[in-house]
């Protein structure tokens, strides 16, 4: 009885892929800079050292066959040891599939470790990212999906009965998007900017058979800035995560709406970032026991790297958020209102 019988739980677990260096092209944006400067930042803040290190699993063949077709699987182990392209944007080193599997196995670790609660909140510093991959096709720097392996981990060995992944990414979760799309136990919500790659993402995209009405996508006007992630994140997410009710909230966290991003003009601050995570945790703590997981896809200037990684940090911890970066020079436009309106509308928010 009493405190000595309480299991000790870490207040964060932590993913950090050894060696994910050696999946690197000279010039190319999704470098292994964005990882290392987030992991040095939450160091140098006392953060990096209260978290449990999670370790990379083996993902069973049945839980990847279910997420990849086994041509995909075949085709990224392929183009990696030929060290061949998939396209312009996404290349592959000999040590990328090795890497690709670390990523996809620490993402599952980390989500089962906040799941069983070893760890209160968990953040995954993936790399390479994951969430334009479909079932067939790697796309846009991502080899494999790695928090739709996540979540089919936790659905196979776990016994999850409803998740929730909600993609803050400035891009469209296209693979993740698809992947879910015909199913009623994952929630799929996306906010991110349109027009933009994929150029998916649309209001009326809302999943299929069993999964109709189970995708919710919210495509932003360029400049739309904080107001608009704190409509979406502070209302219009919680509604939708009331009606589902999941047992656990992943993220898909890529800090490329941040206003410093070269890729993109969203327009969104670290602190705006920070109060986001901060919403869906505070969800969390009232609906599914905390339970919430952050995991890497993009963003590509490394002081917003190291200004998002901090406050999503932070927002998961119940800590102050701070934004060294500060917020950004233009005046935001106000255009994003109409389309969070009308989706209110159609969604009964
Ligand atoms: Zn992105």
């Amino acid at each position: 009885m009493g405190e000595s019988n309480r299991i000790f739980v870490y207040p964060i677990a932590f993913f950090c892929p050894q060696g994910h260096e050696a999946h690197y092209r000279w010039g190319h944006p999704e470098r292994p800079e964005r990882v290392e400067v987030i992991r040095r930042a939450l160091t140098d803040a006392g953060l990096w050292q209260v978290g449990l290190q999670v370790e990379p699993e083996k993902i069973p063949d049945e839980i990847m066959q279910t997420v990849h077709s086994q041509e995909l699987l075949e085709a990224v182990r392929n183009h990696s040891e030929r060290q061949q392209d998939f396209d312009l944007d996404t290349y592959l080193t000999k040590e990328s599939w090795r890497l690709a599997l670390n990523a996809a196995g620490g993402a599952a670790a980390l989500a089962r470790a906040v799941w069983g609660r070893e760890a209160n909140v968990g953040f995954a510093l993936t790399r390479p990212p994951g969430h334009h991959t479909t079932r067939d096709q790697s796309m846009g720097f991502c080899l494999l999906n790695n928090i739709a392996i996540a979540a089919e981990t936790l659905i196979q060995t776990e016994n999850a009965n409803r998740l929730a992944i909600v993609d803050m990414d400035v891009h469209h979760g296209n693979g993740t998007q698809e992947f879910f799309w015909k199913r009623g136990d994952v929630l799929f919500i996306s906010t991110h900017q349109s027009p933009l790659y994929p150029g998916t993402g649309q209001l009326n995209e809302r999943g299929s058979g069993d999964g109709e009405g189970a995708t919710f996508n919210l495509p932003l006007p360029p400049f739309s800035g904080d107001q608009a992630f704190h409509l979406a994140y502070g209302e219009i997410v919680p509604a939708l995560l009331d009606h589902f009710q999941p047992e656990m909230i992943m993220v898909s966290f890529g800090f490329d709406s941040h206003w410093k991003d070269p890729l993109a003009n969203l327009m969104v601050s670290a602190h705006g970032y920070g109060e986001a995570i901060k919403s869906l945790k505070r969800w969390a703590d009232r609906n599914c026991e905390g339970r919430i997981a952050v995991f890497l896809e993009g963003g590509y200037d490394l002081e917003a790297a190291v200004a998002c990684g901090l406050a999503v940090t932070q927002a998961l911890l119940g800590m102050e958020i701070t934004d060294a970066v500060g917020p950004p020079p233009q005046p935001e436009s106000e255009s994003w209102l109409a389309v969070l309106n009308k989706a209110k509308e159609i969604w009964h928010i």
